[in-house]
């Protein structure tokens, strides 16, 4: 686990809530570090230990980059403030997606840049980041996320 306070991070940089869930690649574009077993070609998110598929005997599995797209598969509106463990700062109402990524398999994240009013079931997602708090050192801590986008940009 990395040490936010790290002093060779400077204040205003962007750091991630937690090393291994997600990374933001040289093209710009973010991603989810998951796993992947070569023998079935079952994906992982959150990287896994070993293919838990039941009918494949291998043993172990490579980090692979996933996600950058999906589809909006089902999603819960949050109006109560999290537990500390969970920062957010400032805290507002925020949606939850289950998303299905174009790998096959259905990742629970924060929804961004969405009205809570008027979110739709499969609608089209892309990764992105979203900031969570300021820590002490002041480094803007962010998550993944997923958020709406026209298909056919490449944005
Ligand atoms: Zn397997």
């Amino acid at each position: 686990m990395a040490d936010v306070t790290e002093p060779g991070v400077a204040a205003g940089h962007q750091i991630p809530v937690a090393e291994g869930l997600f990374e933001i690649t040289d093209d710009g574009q973010v991603a989810l570090v998951g796993s992947r077993c070569a023998a079935c070609d079952a994906h992982y998110f959150p990287q896994a230990l070993g293919c838990r598929n039941p009918a494949c005997d291998a043993t172990t599995v490579e980090r692979v980059l996933l996600g950058r797209r999906g589809r909006l598969h089902s999603f819960t509106v949050q109006h109560y403030q999290p537990p500390a463990l969970f920062r957010m700062s400032p805290w507002q109402p925020y949606a939850i997606g289950l998303v299905e990524i174009e790998e096959g398999l259905k990742v629970m994240a924060m929804l961004s840049d969405v009205d809570l009013e008027s979110l739709e079931i499969d609608t089209p997602l892309r990764l992105a980041t979203e900031r969570l708090y300021e820590d002490e050192a002041g480094h803007d801590v962010l998550t993944y996320a997923y958020a709406p986008y026209e298909e056919g940009t490449s944005q």
